[in-house]
């Protein structure tokens, strides 16, 4: 197995509200933690049909670009009415002709989807966030660190905050959808502390535990 002791790596996102959340749970570790975007790399095709080949893809592209390990994020909304769309095609729905990223439309069309299948009552509206962190070298050895977090689909959207499908997600057990949510509340975790809430923050949770030293004082 490889290690991690040069405490560089690459965070292969150009997203910037994960690369945001990656370098607050980064933040307690010591780690130079650089993203895709600040070494000017090209954002790799993602072809893959699973949350783990799309996260391979780009972590390997971002490792073999930079000669660094490199950590990267796949993730999306699953919703149970849907037969789990829009799952790895979830960035995909945001999409605009113009090539450009509209999220009020996404959420719009998840609930045009969930409408037409008449899932009106909560227990119809189930779903959850998915993330993948993926870990790769240079050589192509690479792990995976899954986290999943449910909830229902609420409409209209809640809260500004946050990124991407926030608004409409209200996480099992909160009042607070991720978007009314502070980042401490939807992400926030430290070493020694329960369980994360986020899928992100989870899969993180686990990649920090099985590869990173205990972090300095916070
Ligand atoms: P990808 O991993 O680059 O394919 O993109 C995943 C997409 O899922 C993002 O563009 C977001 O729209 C959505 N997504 C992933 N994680 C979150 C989250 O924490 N909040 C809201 N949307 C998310």
């Amino acid at each position: 197995m490889h290690s991690l002791d040069g405490r560089k790596i690459v965070v292969a996102s150009h997203n910037e509200g994960k690369l945001r959340e990656f370098a607050e749970l980064m933040g307690p570790f010591g780690f130079e933690a650089k993203s895709a975007k600040d070494y000017g790399l090209p954002e790799p095709d993602e072809t893959g049909t699973t949350f783990e080949e799309n996260a391979y893809i780009k972590a390997l592209a971002a490792a073999r670009a930079t000669g660094l390990p490199a950590l990267s994020d796949d993730s999306g909304l699953c919703v149970d009415a849907l037969d789990g769309a829009p799952g790895v095609y979830t960035a995909n729905w945001a999409e605009t002709p113009e090539g450009a990223r509209d999220f009020a439309m996404a959420m719009q069309r998840t609930e045009v989807a969930l409408q037409a299948v008449r899932a009106a009552s909560p227990e119809q509206r189930k779903g959850r966030f998915v993330a993948v962190i993926c870990l790769a070298f240079p050589d192509g050895e690479a792990e995976y660190y899954r986290g999943e977090v449910e909830g229902t689909l609420v409409w209209p959207p809640r809260g500004e905050l946050g990124f991407g499908y926030d608004p409409v997600f209200l996480p099992d057990g909160h009042e607070k959808t991720f978007g009314e949510m502070t980042a401490q509340e939807k992400h926030g975790w430290k070493p020694g502390q329960p369980t994360a809430l986020s899928h992100r923050a989870r899969a993180f949770q686990k990649f920090a535990e099985a590869r990173l030293a205990a972090p300095g004082p916070a």
